[in-house]
């Protein structure tokens, strides 16, 4: 079976003043099927959207890469403007977290559809624009009549973002990563986005990939998720046993900072604050704020153990450190 995206030992970085890796993502593997949902969770900072520019090819020129990241099949890492060229707006789009980044705010939507489709489909005649348009924004729920002659700023939020997303799918793309593409809506808005993606992803197979701090809402939309901490991946499996069986102490802390509807109780943060993007850290990247730290984790980088489809990296669980011994 062809996978969506596959990575294998993928390192992400950026070159410091005096020409140092600064690694923002660190040994990551994971790999999402095509037609599947998959939510990369973290707080900001974590590499989730610097994982997600890798995905759709939009490193900035001076990003350091190590590792395979295929998508569908194809390795795209180790030549990036062959990667570009191949498969960024043809086979995956990004939905960005804010409409604005993907739409210009002079050029009205007929415009905005063209430019894209003509860099997609060469020599393609105005009607053909027209169709594609057209479909696009009728699959996402816009009645096209009313948007295609607008300027973006005439159209309200949750109109952009679905204007984001048909500008996405008319160029054919199987694979949407969207980042936090419900930051900048209210909740009303946010539930029809999630749907919509929701819908996207059943009725048309697309592979989606959600990057989002909000807990809550990749419990509603993924069926896979990946928790990444400082970088690292420390916790990946199905929504059931990620929530339902949380193993690593981070995600246990993260989910306990889910507010309670209806509840009084005041909300919970997790203590210390997560270390600055890019700084190597000795042993566990978690261990500062891991209320279950042993000295091994200080010293040594955590093993990463598979139950199944479940997987956690964290001494705890290893038949060579303390919880096994
Ligand atoms: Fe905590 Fe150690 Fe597990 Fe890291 S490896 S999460 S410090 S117990």
């Amino acid at each position: 079976m062809v996978l969506a995206v596959e990575a294998d030992d993928l390192w992400i970085g950026y070159l410091d003043d005096n020409d140092r890796n600064i690694w923002i993502i660190h040994d990551a593997s994971f790999k999402v099927s095509m037609g599947e949902i998959y939510c990369i969770v973290g707080e900001s900072g974590c590499g989730k959207s610097t994982l997600g520019k890798a995905i759709v090819g939009i490193l900035p020129p001076h990003a350091e890469t190590r590792g395979v990241l295929k998508i569908v099949g194809e390795t795209v890492i180790r030549d990036r403007d062959h990667y570009y060229r191949k498969v960024r707006g043809r086979i995956v789009s990004l939905i960005p977290q804010n409409p604005g980044q993907a739409l210009h705010p002079y050029l009205r939507i007929r415009d905005q559809f063209k430019y894209v489709l003509r860099s997609r489909y060469r020599g393609i005649g105005e009607d053909e624009i027209r169709e594609r348009s057209y479909e696009a924004l009728r699959i996402v729920g816009l009645d096209p009549g009313e948007v295609y002659d607008s300027y973006p700023h005439e159209l309200s939020g949750g109109m952009q973002q679905r204007t984001a997303i048909a500008l996405a799918l008319s160029t054919g793309s199987r694979i949407l990563v969207a980042d936090e593409p419900t930051s900048s809506l209210d909740a009303h808005l946010r539930m029809q986005i999630l749907r919509l993606l929701e819908r996207l992803n059943r009725e048309l197979g697309l592979t989606i990939i959600m990057i989002t701090h909000d807990l809550l809402q990749a419990r509603k939309i993924c069926g896979r998720i990946m928790v990444l901490y400082a970088g690292h991946i420390v916790e990946e499996g199905s929504v059931e046993d990620v929530y339902g069986n949380p193993l690593h102490p981070y995600t246990k802390l993260l989910l306990d900072t889910i507010p309670i509807l209806g509840s009084r109780k005041k909300l919970k943060t997790i203590p210390g604050e997560p270390p600055e993007p890019g700084k190597y850290m000795v042993g566990c990247p978690f261990h500062p704020r891991c209320p279950y730290r042993m000295e091994k984790c200080l010293i040594e980088t955590p093993p990463t153990i598979n139950a199944g489809e479940h997987r956690v990296s964290c001494w705890l669980y290893s038949r060579n450190g303390p919880a096994g011994t």
